[in-house]
């Protein structure tokens, strides 16, 4: 990383952020704008367009065309891949302006950040356009007078709604395949992380991306994001985000038009530590990564710690041994391992999770307050809670923040009722080096990805989903496409 390039795009002035609409950058029917503020140091960054239920119409209107009209989905799978391949560089070539811009808009740390940002949305968008010309329709086994076809055609005009924490990669989690596909989409950011998508969204265009098959409506998602929810006009939501969003895109779905609504939310991720586990420091360094970067604003953080009992005190005193020695702050220096919450409200009830348990008894091994506030901007110290039972808030619900609840377990069983007594599904970890027993617990464990001696990390060849209430459907992978690739059949008489 190009440290004084960093240093020189921190201070940039960022000009105020519009919609792009119909391949066109403008500003909200109403002309309302509303502040972006750095949670680096709480100033405004700039202002967005505070999208109304007009532009969101007005997108949806401009994707369906764009639809309708096959400017997009009438190409050649090979046409829309030579597109996205030249979209995907240029997001490469602005990788770093485009990392910074969005540390500052959101506050991860800059290496992750550039990483699983730009050059992680680049990745997919690039592998979903190297796939789609390699797809093949099917034909069935039907008797010898008849011919059954099965095409696979894209499903028409996608809503991604997605959140502040990775906006780049999720976003692209959902653009890639959708737009391989040959869907046309209304993108909308989170109110917290929208410019870096606006940003690639006009790369898109620089790329030959036709207008009106990209756009992209900022604001609050009780407007914006309600609106496209609603319309008779889309066909597909792909989310990502609460479980009380997702709550109400289902209910959304079934008053319109019956849009399919695939979800990505919360997790109260189990992190497995068994007393065999093969290597305890290296288990100690991963668990803290797998809670504390990004500030624990991870969808799949393990942010339950099981640790076996005869392990449990040795392993949470090496654990905040080195969580201690974790950088807190400023996002945008390279040392920094855990940065910026997202927002002032976010960090407030991080806090209060932690004051709840603190109130009932629990022990803060470490961590537990608000620091760096002379800054202005948003930190939290690492935070390590003991001495909670099991039915606990902070045991329980999704915090989303740099805290890690952690309970002890005597045996296998006990492991696999305490991973599973959880409302969600989304990750787990092992850390055993008993072969069969690993085996063991990724098919006990419900979840839609269980690591074994290792937590997070994976790559795009495989998928990613929850069970239960962490949502249905899946991100990466080829079985992205299923969400955005409609089944038909064609029954030939011959
Ligand atoms: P998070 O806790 O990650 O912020 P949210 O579900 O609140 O989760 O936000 C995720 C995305 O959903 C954001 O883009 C937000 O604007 C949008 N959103 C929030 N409320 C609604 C809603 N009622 N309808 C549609 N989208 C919404």
């Amino acid at each position: 990383m190009d440290q004084n390039r960093i240093e020189a795009l921190r201070n940039t002035s960022v000009p105020p952020a519009h919609h792009l609409i119909d391949g066109t950058p403008c500003a909200a029917s109403d002309g309302g704008v509303m502040p972006v503020i750095s949670p680096l140091d709480g100033k405004q960054l700039t202002t967005m367009a505070k999208g109304t239920r007009q532009d969101a119409d007005r997108a949806v209107a401009a994707a369906r065309q764009a639809f309708d009209n096959g400017i997009w989905s009438g190409l050649a799978p090979a046409a829309r891949k030579t597109v996205q391949l030249e979209w995907a560089a240029l997001i490469e070539e602005n990788a770093l302006e485009l990392a910074v811009l969005g540390v500052r808009n959101n506050g991860t740390e800059i290496g992750m950040a550039l990483k699983a940002e730009p050059m992680s949305a680049a990745a997919t968008i690039r592998y979903y356009a190297e796939a789609i010309d390699k797809l093949n329709g099917e034909i069935a086994p039907t008797a010898p007078g008849t011919l059954g076809l099965v095409h696979r055609e894209p499903v028409g005009v996608v809503g991604a709604i997605v959140p502040w924490n990775f906006p780049l990669m999720i976003g692209a989690w959902k653009l890639g395949p959708a737009l391989a596909a040959g869907c046309t989409v209304v993108l909308k950011p989170a109110e917290t992380a929208s410019l870096t998508l606006l940003r690639i969204a006009e790369l898109a265009l620089d790329a030959g991306l036709p207008p009106g098959v990209l756009n992209v409506v900022t604001g609050e998602g009780g407007t914006v994001g309600a609106a496209i929810a609603e319309s008779m006009d889309v066909d597909v939501l792909a989310f990502t985000g609460s479980g009380g969003t997702g709550r109400k895109l289902l209910g959304a779905a079934a008053r319109s038009n019956f849009k399919r609504v695939y979800l990505e939310l919360g997790g109260k991720s189990p992190n497995i530590v068994f007393a065999d586990t093969p290597d305890l420091d290296e288990a100690v360094k991963v668990t803290a990564n797998g809670i504390f970067r990004n500030a624990g604003q991870v969808c799949i953080a393990g942010s339950r710690l099981l640790v076996e009992r005869s392990i449990h005190d040795a392993f949470v005193e090496k654990l905040a041994a080195f969580t201690e020695g974790m950088k807190v702050g400023d996002p945008l220096d390279p040392v920094t391992a855990s940065g910026a919450i997202n927002s002032l409200p976010q960090l407030e009830r991080n806090l209060a999770f932690v004051e709840d348990a603190r109130a009932s008894g629990a022990t803060i091994v470490t961590g537990g307050a608000r620091v760096l506030q002379e800054t202005g901007g948003y930190y939290m110290a690492p935070t390590i809670v003991t001495g909670i039972a099991p039915k606990d808030a902070i045991a329980r619900e999704e915090v989303f923040g740099p805290v890690l609840a952690v309970l002890p377990f005597d045996s296998e069983e006990e492991a696999v009722r305490l991973a599973n007594d959880s409302e969600y599904g989304l990750a787990a970890a092992v850390w055993t080096a008993d072969l069969s027993r690993a085996h063991r617990m990724v098919r006990a464990v419900r979840a839609g990805v269980v690591h074994v001696n290792t937590y997070g990390g994976s790559d795009l060849t495989v998928p990613l989903g929850g069970v239960k209430q962490s949502g249905n459907g899946h991100d990466k992978s080829l079985h992205a496409f299923d969400k955005f690739l409609d089944l038909k059949t064609a029954w030939i008489k011959l």
